[in-house]
């Protein structure tokens, strides 16, 4: 993990947050290759979750929702972990996370465990009166329960469908850790796909969605082996579900959810009908019946599926009697697709890789490099995960060939410039068959 995060920094893929004030207590700003990364792990699952299918649709709702909201999900009540302070050092524990009675860090006598809500709380409009309290929401999901009915009533859906979306959530966890698994401010990708109420129907899709998510993950470039679903004890239950399973992955401190699949039934549909006062029901054109469907969600942390993709990317060999890093990611995940270098600094060969980065820039993220031996440039692209790179030497200058060099094989070929674009677009992958269609 040390050595992950040290690339994080030296590279711009992850800062510290507030860095020239001394950091705040574990949040993190993703540098320009961070956000790069981001941005495809979202559109990973962007596209295999809604623009693939055509039974799930996408909805971005505000990070404010309605107090009652949050009355109504249970939240105000139950999200809360339990809270114990060390008398002697005065640190702070989730009584949840911690063995025995006694201080882990020093071995002192702890509080008693006291409930400790996570939502932050903060005040709408001027007045900072108890009327204008909102709070950040700590799930995505609740924006589109409230945003059911809107849905139904404008999309012409019939079940089963889904309504996915990504964004912001804040959690005012007691204790943060390991880098960005665990933050107060962090990314959600969350998709509500809504079934009829039958415990067989529930079951198969909810067996359905642990099983493509966990191929997603494979997919992405995520070892198998590094994977193990579990099933929740019926103890260990959220106040909303009746079953969950975990997917979780074998971080360097051992095993932890990566992402949750829960059976949430229609608790969270009926308890908005009752706070709101609205019917949020669905009508059944084959049974010409009314009822409030039940719910299968996959979630998954943003900020968490990139640090279990960089860990399981990371890798160190040797080349040419050096040894190289590599982030061997997924070419569709890697924030630079391509890297674009003239062989010599001289005889027109900068100015022609000029003209094949901006072509390509068109399609792609890519970078230029003229500084240093080319055995150095590759080795600086290989350790943020670059898969291509385009060389341009004096046969360029004759036949308007580059080389392409992989990152994992270190093959080289010879492409026209003129049909580059074709070849590492079919070399990244999005546009290959998508996965097969639901059972
Ligand atoms: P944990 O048990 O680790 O606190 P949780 O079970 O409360 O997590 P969920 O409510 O199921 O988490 O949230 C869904 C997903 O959102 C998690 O699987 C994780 O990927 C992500 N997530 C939740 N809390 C955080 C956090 N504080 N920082 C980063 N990601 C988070």
């Amino acid at each position: 993990m040390e050595k992950l995060v040290n690339l994080c920094k030296r590279r711009g893929i992850v800062f510290p947050t507030s860095d020239i004030y001394g950091g705040l207590g574990s949040t993190f700003d993703y540098g320009p290759l961070g956000v790069e990364l981001k941005r495809n792990v979202k559109e990973a699952w962007w596209r295999e979750m809604v623009q693939y299918r055509s039974d799930v649709l996408g909805l971005d709702s505000a990070i404010f929702q309605h107090p009652r909201t949050w009355e109504a999900s249970g939240h105000l009540k139950n999200f809360t972990d339990p809270l114990v302070d060390c008398k002697n050092c005065k640190q702070r524990f989730r009584a949840d996370r911690i063995e025995g009675d006694k201080c882990p860090a020093c071995g002192g006598e702890l509080t008693p465990a006291r409930n400790f809500n996570l939502m932050f709380k903060t005040f709408m409009g001027p007045v900072e009166d108890t009327a204008a309290v909102v709070y950040l929401r700590p799930e995505t999901a609740q924006g589109i329960f409230s945003n059911f009915e809107n849905v139904v009533d404008t999309q012409r859906v019939k079940l089963p469908f889904g309504v996915a979306q990504q964004g912001k959530s804040f959690r005012n966890e007691i204790t943060t850790e390991n880098f960005i698994f665990r933050t107060r401010e962090f990314e959600q990708m969350e998709m509500e796909f809504f079934v009829r109420p039958d415990r067989a129907e529930e079951e198969k899709w909810y067996r359905y969605w642990v099983d493509f998510r966990f191929n997603w993950h494979v997919k992405f470039g995520i070892k198998r082996e590094h994977l193990r679903a579990r099933e929740h004890a019926t103890d260990e239950l959220s106040h909303y579900s009746s079953g969950t399973t975990d997917i979780e992955f074998l971080y360097p401190f051992g095993w932890g959810e990566l992402e949750g699949v829960a059976k949430r039934g229609s608790y969270d549909l009926d308890q908005h009908a009752k706070f709101s006062g609205k019917d949020l029901t669905y009508f059944d054109e084959d049974t010409k019946t009314r009822f409030r469907p039940w719910v299968i969600e996959p979630a998954l942390g943003v900020d968490r599926a990139m640090l279990a993709f960089m860990l399981d990317a990371y890798d160190e060999d040797v080349v040419d009697n050096e040894e190289r890093i590599v982030l061997r990611l997924d070419p569709r995940l890697a924030p630079i697709k391509v890297a674009v270098y003239p062989l010599l600094r001289k005889a027109g060969q900068p100015e022609k890789a000029i003209a094949v980065r901006d072509a390509l820039k068109r399609h792609f993220t890519v970078a230029y490099d003229q500084a240093g031996s080319i055995g150095r440039r590759y080795r600086r692209q290989d350790e943020v995960g670059t898969p291509y790179g385009v060389t341009i030497d004096h046969q360029t200058m004759e036949d308007d060939t580059v080389t392409v060099r992989d990152r994992d094989s270190m093959a080289q070929d010879r492409v026209p410039i003129a049909r580059l674009v074709e070849v590492i677009s079919d070399r990244i992958g999005w546009t290959r068959p998508a996965a097969a269609e639901p059972v």
